[in-house]
């Protein structure tokens, strides 16, 4: 098998590139890295950060100047990671205490944050209260009430904004939708409108400041975005005639969709209905117009907009390196690598990521390979052994759905089931995985006593340097007691 445009390195998005049949980021040798810091290894681009925090800055406050994003520190809470999109004027949502305090430590200040959750702790209430947090989003009414305890004894006064429900389905599977009354975020309008005369019966303890909603993850639709405008409009009207003063913000939420790996030839083994969840048209420029322009517009520029934008501000600035440390030559040849979802976590969630071969980057002559990783469990692969076992199953009990067995893998089969690398792809060679910047370093377990990946950071000069040390064996052994 030979050429396929998924291999040409000007595909795969401006920072990386290739030279002497090696993959480089931002000009800095994949294998070289691997080399030094050993693997598997995650490389983050600062320049891909930067260009991410500009890109939503410019375009949103284009549209509307009052506009402050909190990059969701979930996605990726690396203090210097942290640190380059604090130097870039991002503001931070954080989810719990330990973000809370890490985001600390980062350098931002508590007052430009925003806090989720479904369950905050008492423990994390007063951290947050006491330090002045710009907002917490209120998820239920017996969190409101813990709200307003905290307060009272701390005789401070909360700031406060309400998650709503605004019964939209976005996401791109039913795990990562969070904006129905069948998902568990959120308070209903009875609810809200509880809420809101507790707050005013309290008024020395809390403060309403906002409305927030948050409707899933990658969110492909534009039209998703769109309803989300107009039911925020319509909510912020109705409870500005409620309340005694001017709300001082809404709140977005993130979701946002972004493109991964880099380029559509990327996509030209996997099946389409797959690929709707990965290649969008959605963009910030896109975004700005036609969510954050209509909110403007409905309610002026007096009032704040926030963002909480998570996976679109850092899945494109990451690749993992992890090399091949083994092989069986069967039918279809089998690799082996060092990185499983112990390393990356949504591999678990049959999420699909692009590989390439970082050693002979530019080889044309292909092959089509089973790739593996490292665990102890069958589900440890690349490929969805378990989608393909329920369409073997089905077809061994219904023989006459084997006509169907594309719609079957289709709705069954999350993943290709070979992946397309040079031909003299061979144990040693350093693979390349793409756009795994999101949900990855926070994700990482010790599972089967397996020492989570290092971080390494490509600057701005293009040099190196290490954000996330290799966990050693003393680690394995640092939370057990004897
Ligand atoms: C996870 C989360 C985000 C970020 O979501 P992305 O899909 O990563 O953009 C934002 N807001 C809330 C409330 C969240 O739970």
């Amino acid at each position: 098998m030979t050429s396929v445009v998924s291999l040409h390195p000007w595909k795969r998005g401006a920072h990386l590139t290739s030279a002497n049949n090696q993959l480089l980021i931002d000009g800095v040798s994949a294998v070289e890295l691997v080399e030094r810091y050993g693997s598997p290894l995650y490389v983050y681009s600062e320049a891909r950060l930067r260009k991410n925090a500009r890109d939503i800055l410019e375009n949103f406050r284009r549209e509307h100047a009052n506009t402050r994003v909190c990059f969701a520190s979930k996605a990726c809470a690396n203090l210097a990671v942290l640190r380059v999109f604090k130097d870039c004027g991002l503001a931070l949502e954080v989810n719990s205490g330990g973000e809370f305090h890490k985001a600390c430590v980062a350098g931002f200040a508590p007052g430009e944050m925003v806090f989720n959750g479904v369950a905050k702790q008492v423990q994390e209430l007063r951290e947050v209260i006491e330090a002045g947090i710009g907002s917490i989003n209120v998820d239920s009414l017996s969190e409101l009430d813990r709200i307003i305890t905290v307060a009272v004894e701390l005789g401070r006064q909360a700031r406060v904004a309400l998650r709503i429900i605004p019964e939209i389905r976005g996401g791109a599977a039913a795990g990562w939708q969070t904006g129905t009354s069948s998902s568990k975020f959120g308070m209903t309008a009875d609810e809200q409108a509880e809420a809101i005369e507790r707050i005013l019966a309290q008024p020395q303890a809390v403060k309403m400041v906002g409305v927030h909603a948050h409707i899933g993850t990658q969110i492909t639709d534009i039209a998703v975005y769109q309803a989300e405008a107009a039911f925020l409009i319509d909510y912020v009207r109705e409870v500005s005639e409620r309340l005694p003063y001017a709300l001082e913000h809404v709140n977005l939420g993130g979701g946002f969709a972004k493109n991964y790996s880099s380029a559509e030839e990327n996509f030209a083994t996997v099946a389409p209905h797959y690929r709707e969840n990965y290649r969008t048209d959605i963009d910030f420029a896109r975004l700005a117009q036609q969510l954050i322009r209509p909110i403007s517009q409905a309610l002026g520029q007096g009032i704040e907009i926030i963002v909480e934008p998570g996976r679109s501000m850092v899945s494109d600035t990451a690749i993992l390196l992890t090399r091949i440390e083994a092989h069986k030559a069967r039918q279809t040849p089998v690799f082996y690598l060092d990185a499983g979802y112990s390393v990356l976590f949504d591999l678990y969630n049959s999420w699909y990521f692009h590989m390439l071969n970082a050693s002979r980057s530019d080889d044309r002559d292909t092959a089509l390979f089973r790739m593996a990783g490292p665990l102890c469990d069958s589900s440890d692969t690349y490929y969805d052994i378990e989608g393909e076992g329920a369409v073997a199953e089905l077809i061994a009990e219904q023989p006459a759905l084997a006509e169907h067995r594309e719609v079957l893998e289709q709705v069954l089969v999350h993943q290709p089931n070979l992946r397309e690398l040079p031909a003299a792809t061979e144990q040693g060679d350093v693979i390349a995985l793409l756009d795994v910047g999101a949900y990855a370093l926070e994700m990482m377990s010790q599972y089967c006593g397996r020492q989570a990946a290092a971080a390494v950071l490509v600057d701005l000069q293009q040099g190196s340097r290490l954000i996330r040390r290799r966990a050693e064996y003393a680690d394995l052994l640092s939370h057990d007691v004897d």
